[in-house]
């Protein structure tokens, strides 16, 4: 789940209130775990300011908690007119941002973030560098198939699969890769995002169009040898998952229904579901060197 300030000061979009804020969290994180899920939550500075008190708690329940960051919703920037993504910054700002970025983070929770997830999934390869630079070594920075100039987001034929990023400069004596965990989507032939193929909770139809992504994805990183097979499913915390009894908008069905027939899609084609977070996932991945999952 994407964590994002609240609307007033988040331009793409955030909840009215914090404490429709801390609805959409905690009623998301009470149904992952009463199927035995844990969520990654990726948090805005200034959101984990806010919500201390309840991502503390949902990170010793066993939750992760990471750093996301939109440019125009970063302290004041939501009053100017037109701040450019992220991946779209100078490395300079770029690495600027994301320290202060952390340092909030640290601030508010008491400890770093482990992974990260750019606003827009907007990224570029410095901006990989001061993540790397800053200890954060894994994320979910891409939706394979997303395309925008506008968004600075290019990733057009990127893998399904969580795979490698290797420093692009010169190496230092920290860890000189980060692993990156995609979201679940679908591509078309031509590597961009398929007619329905961003499958975030929140635009469904149906969850055939879920389940269609996900054999799709899963069926692609099988043909890929991919050594750890996953699935990411993307949501805001502008939904309310509990009883729906709040002005927003009750998405509770549609990942109740994903949770409960998960299994048996999997069985289908051939996997059995384990559940883990984005870091959980690159650890796997580090851990596999190459060797076959023993998640399949
Ligand atoms: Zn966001």
């Amino acid at each position: 789940m994407d964590v994002e300030r609240e609307r007033t000061f988040s331009p793409g979009g955030g909840p009215a209130t914090i404490k429709d804020s801390e609805r959409a969290i905690t009623s998301f994180s009470d149904l992952l775990e009463s199927r035995g899920y844990r969520a990654t939550f990726f948090v805005v500075p200034d959101a984990a300011r806010d919500l201390a008190t309840v991502l503390t708690d949902l990170a010793h329940r066993g939750h992760e908690i990471g750093l996301h960051f939109h440019a125009n919703s970063w302290n004041g920037n939501y009053t100017l007119d037109r701040v450019l993504p992220i991946g779209a910054q100078p490395a300079g700002v770029q690495r600027e941002w994301l320290s202060a970025a952390k340092k909030l983070f640290v601030d508010a929770l008491g400890f770093p973030p482990r992974c990260f997830r750019g606003g827009y999934f907007s990224a570029n390869p410095s901006l990989y560098e001061a993540l790397m630079d800053l200890e954060i070594n894994c994320g979910s920075t891409t939706l394979p198939g997303r395309h925008s100039k506008r968004l600075h987001t290019f990733w057009k034929h990127a893998p399904p699969a969580a795979h490698r990023i290797e420093r692009a400069g010169p190496k230092t004596d920290g860890k000189n890769q980060f692993i990156e965990v995609p979201v679940t989507s679908k591509q078309n032939w031509l590597g961009f995002l398929a007619k329905d193929g961003d499958v975030r909770l929140e635009r469904l139809t149906s969850i055939d169009q879920l389940f269609d992504a996900a054999t799709y994805s899963l069926a692609r990183q099988r043909k890929m040898d991919a050594p750890v097979k996953h699935l990411c499913f993307l949501t805001h915390n502008t939904y309310d998952y509990g009883d729906g009894n709040s002005p927003m908008k009750c998405k509770r069905l549609i990942l109740e229904t994903l949770l409960d027939r998960l299994p048996e899609m999997a069985d289908r084609i051939g996997f059995t579901p384990c559940p883990g977070t984005v870091p959980g996932i690159a650890n796997a991945l580090e851990k596999c060197n190459n060797i076959k999952s023993a998640c399949e």
